[in-house]
């Protein structure tokens, strides 16, 4: 399929893969079993410049677009899907809103984080307010020079490895009044108050720790608050048009998976023998792999075609959405078929499928679930901002998930 890349690109893609064929596809496993964070992927994404490759050089990153840093996820993803992530969210997410919206300080510190192998996390969901998160109830209240933040929040991805951390929470001034959601900047290990209180136990992407994280009277300076153009009544909204590029980031690992998936059948079939013929010869079969293809393909020109709709700014929310909720929910369906493919071995934890169909399964769940987005899509197409709640009330705030 012609995809218009540019040579660099092209010279990107075949690196990352070359990682991705050598040490990340043989410490995957090792990341799955374990549970523990792969520092040394870290290191070696790094070493070869595939961290904040978004990130404007001014700040020591490679002014690379989100095509670029795509390209790298798919690839690294199609053999250890925890390595994806990192590479999703040290270019994508936390990281591109305070590159689009923080001041000056904040942007060096966050791209001198991230170029050092800092994954961000990024604090949105609490455990009353999941989809709905207009319902937080993390509050920073403005206390003289300080804003002292009291909460809660769960799911949140690298949760007591992540060092720096965007944190929503209502923001409320001096009197006692509401302004609006804002996102602030604290750093684990530094910011007293900033505790990790648990890790979950996940179904899959086991190598990167999902953690409930509390606040309690943790001060900020108001410098922490990383403040978009049109302020703090509509900075949520504002803040959450970076989140398009994460979404974009989730989709490429969803379809790198699946790739790895077809890619593993594909050469299966060839080599396993059954009533004397390789497997591949039975039509029940072929017709398997020409959906997986044609799912593939889809998959990739809908996240290649919302990646290239941010250049110069942030994905579009319409694109972004549906690219995610295809791609996650086909691979789902290439991976579950790639196994079967395997027959018995297929089930067994020797082979990377059952690995796979464990980690495939969240991409329809994080970062907006598919039902969500598909309340995303049919606001867009129809034209209309569609409430959800009981009342048909859309807080102030914006309603943007
Ligand atoms: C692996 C993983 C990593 C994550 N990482 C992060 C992170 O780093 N930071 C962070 O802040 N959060 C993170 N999350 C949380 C994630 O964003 C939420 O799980 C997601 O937004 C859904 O919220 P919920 O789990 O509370 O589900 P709920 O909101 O309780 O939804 C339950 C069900 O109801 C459906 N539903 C809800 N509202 C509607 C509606 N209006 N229309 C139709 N259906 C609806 C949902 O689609 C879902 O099927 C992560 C989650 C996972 C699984």
């Amino acid at each position: 399929m012609p995809l218009d890349l540019s040579p660099d690109q092209k010279d990107l893609q075949a690196r990352a893969r070359e990682l991705a064929r050598g040490p990340v596809s043989e410490r995957a496993a090792d990341v799955d079993r374990t549970e523990q964070y792969p520092w040394d992927n870290v290191t070696l994404l790094k070493e070869a410049g595939l961290l904040g490759l978004t990130i404007p050089s001014r700040y020591g990153g490679r002014d690379g677009s989100w095509l670029d840093a795509v390209l790298v996820i798919e690839a690294l993803s199609a053999a250890c899907a925890v390595t994806g992530r990192i590479a999703v969210e040290t270019n994508m997410g936390a990281i591109s809103a305070v590159m689009a919206y923080g001041s000056e300080e904040q942007k060096r510190l966050a791209a001198d984080m991230v170029l050092a192998g800092d994954k961000p996390a990024i604090c949105i969901t609490e455990p009353e307010a999941g989809s709905d998160a207009n319902a937080m109830t993390t509050r920073a209240e403005r206390r003289g020079n300080r804003y002292v933040v009291n909460g809660r929040k769960h799911w949140i991805t690298g949760g007591g490895v992540s060092r720096l951390h965007l944190i929503f929470a209502r923001v409320f001034d001096a009197q006692g009044n509401e302004e609006g959601i804002g996102g602030f900047l604290a750093i684990r290990d530094e910011t007293p108050g900033l505790r990790i209180v648990r890790r979950e136990p996940t179904m899959g992407l086991r190598g990167i720790p999902e953690a409930e994280i509390a606040f309690e009277d943790m001060e900020l300076p108001p410098s922490a608050l990383v403040m978009p153009p049109r302020g703090l009544r509509k900075g949520f909204a504002d803040l959450m048009t970076a989140y398009n590029s994460q979404r974009v980031g989730a989709a490429t690992v969803a379809l790198g998976i699946a790739q790895g998936a077809y890619d593993l059948a594909l050469n299966w079939s060839e080599e396993r023998e059954q009533f004397g013929r390789p497997i591949n010869e039975f039509q029940g079969l072929q017709w398997k792999l020409a959906d997986m293809s044609i799912r593939l393909a889809a998959s990739q020109a809908l996240v290649y075609k919302a990646a290239r709709s941010g250049e110069g700014g942030f994905p579009d929310m319409l694109l972004a959405a549906q690219a995610k909720i295809f791609t996650a929910e086909s691979a789902i369906q290439t991976v579950n078929d790639a196994l079967q493919f395997f027959g018995a071995r297929g089930y067994s934890r020797n082979v990377p499928l059952e690995r796979m169909a464990r980690d495939v399964r969240m991409f329809t769940i994080g970062g907006g679930t598919a039902e969500v987005l598909r309340n995303v899509v049919a606001g867009a197409i129809l034209g209309k901002k569609l409430p959800q709640t009981r009342d048909g009330w859309t807080k102030a705030v914006g309603d943007w998930r």
